[in-house]
């Protein structure tokens, strides 16, 4: 008995049924909480001993429907903006079930699937104004594009042979890129052995923008300790303000010691698409970059996109080497096994999915245009939030908006700074337990923020305003100052 349904007709009864459940789903998220916590009824019927009896699919969807489908994250709704998560599309949500039915495996071959990757990556690549040649792959994430990135200029700058001969070979490597870096720096250095002191975080400036001239005198500094510095990191979008750093300057730092200039644009990068271009120019002249389609490009998770200037950095930092490519891996003249390894010599994974096809789908289905219009959008939200809160009178804005993010607190006079940062906490656990919406929380200078990262085509201008009053509204209510 194969796994395959006894009865196609029912399995494609109930399959059109799932598509018509979730299309309505999705088009009524606007009416549910934008989050809910899973009650305990549903954990209690979640917890089951593994199931070695099968059930009808029927009952399995049920059971999905019932305890699952109502307590998602919450990223589809229009008032959810936390960290740094995207909305998905209904397009997307049909690529995915398209790309599982052909379930091809993207390490290369000869397959309409692999031509589709390469089709989107040359447009990625024309879009974010690298060179034509330059080289790519679709990743699981951010996190993977930066590491994916880091390798290539390790490999590119080291001095010596890294990949063969390891760490002990050479002195000590280190990178440099501002304290608002995001996390994954240290994930990198300590993936790639070099440990988390490899990483030189650099300070910013009021702007949250890294301070390059400190980068200058670090590099200089490690220089005469006898390190060897490799690469610079930029940042195009960083997480707790959105601040892009001078990506030109930095470029002309990384060009006065031969150091390779990596941008990590996980979000940011994606403004390159919209009439905002400027505020990432300079991300074109990157060795490597970074950026994922599932956060600020709509799309669904998981779809990350590394990039290298140099169409051999990546292969130079991931093809097995020499006598590595085992005799099971090896390409032939003809058949399938043309180019086997033609994406898993780009990257960390051997067996791949079909991501291209969401991103394919939507780009064709939504445009380009379509698709940098909510871009731009939620970059005018953002501005037009910053502007209520600073025109409200108990509302206090804790950083320059220039990107998607908005930070602020409630501050009304007369409250001491003491109170705050508690005060502020129990209002963003209010605003979510309530499921009015999802900001998350960063901490500036010391202050707590009710953090806004608007990376939702759903979101509308009364979804701002809503969140506005109902800040000032928590707050007074746990300050006791009703009335005000
Ligand atoms: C989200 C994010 C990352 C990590 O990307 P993942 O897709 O979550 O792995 C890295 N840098 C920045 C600036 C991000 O916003």
């Amino acid at each position: 008995m194969t796994l395959d349904p006894a009865n196609w007709d029912d399995t494609r009864a109930l399959g059109r049924e799932m598509v018509d459940d979730m299309m309505t789903w999705l088009e009524t998220v606007r009416d549910r909480p934008a989050w809910t916590s899973v009650p305990d009824d549903a954990k209690a019927r979640l917890a089951e001993p593994a199931p070695f009896q099968g059930a009808s699919l029927e009952a399995v969807y049920q059971a999905f429907k019932r305890d699952i489908l109502p307590y998602p994250t919450g990223n589809v709704h229009p008032r959810f903006w936390g960290w740094v998560m995207g909305t998905g599309t209904p397009t997307g949500v049909l690529a995915e079930m398209l790309a599982a039915t052909m379930n091809p495996h993207l390490a290369g071959y000869d397959q309409s699937a692999a031509l589709i990757e390469r089709q989107v990556l040359s447009w990625l690549i024309e879009l974010m104004g690298f060179p034509a040649d330059a080289s790519g792959v679709l990743v699981s994430g951010g996190t993977e594009a930066n590491i994916n990135g880091l390798m290539a200029a390790r490999v590119a700058k080291a001095g010596w042979d890294v990949r063969a001969e390891g760490l002990r070979a050479g002195p000590p490597l280190t990178v440099y890129g501002s304290i608002e870096t995001h996390s994954w720096i240290l994930t990198a250095c300590e993936t790639m052995g070099m440990g988390r002191d490899a990483f030189r975080a650099v300070p910013v400036g009021a702007d949250y923008r890294i301070d390059v001239e400190a980068c200058r005198a670090r590099i200089v500094a490690d220089l005469a300790a006898g390190m060897r510095p490799f690469a610079i990191v930029g940042n195009a979008g960083t997480v707790s303000t959105g601040a892009t750093d001078d990506l030109r300057a930095l470029r002309a730092l990384a060009d006065d010691f031969g150091l390779w200039l990596h941008v990590d644009g996980a979000f940011g990068a994606l403004a390159a698409w919209t009439d905002s271009r400027d505020i990432v120019a300079g991300m074109e002249t990157a060795d490597s970059l970074a950026f994922d389609l599932h956060k600020w490009g709509y799309m669904p998770y998981e779809v990350g996109v590394a990039l290298t200037r140099d169409p051999d950095a990546q292969t130079a930092a991931y093809q097995p080497a020499g006598k590595g490519v085992p005799a099971y891996l090896k390409s032939a003249k003809g058949g399938i096994a043309v180019e086997t390894t033609y994406f898993a010599d780009r990257g960390l994974q051997l067996s791949r999915g079909f991501r291209a096809l969401k991103v394919w789908m939507s780009m064709k289905e939504q445009g380009v245009d379509r698709i940098a219009g909510a871009i731009q959008r939620n970059i005018d939200q953002a501005h037009r939030l910053g502007e209520l809160v600073t025109g409200h009178p108990d509302l206090e804005l804790l950083a320059p908006v220039t990107l998607n993010i908005v930070c602020l607190r409630y501050a009304p006079a007369g409250l001491g700074e003491a109170r705050l940062n508690p005060l502020n906490q129990a209002i963003l656990v209010a605003l979510q337990s309530r499921g009015i919406a999802v900001p998350s929380q960063t901490v500036l200078q010391d202050r707590f923020a009710i953090r806004v990262c608007i990376s939702n085509h759903r979101s509308v201008d009364a979804d701002f305003n809503l969140l506005v009053e109902a800040v000032a509204k928590i707050g007074a209510e746990m300050t006791g100052d009703i009335g005000a």
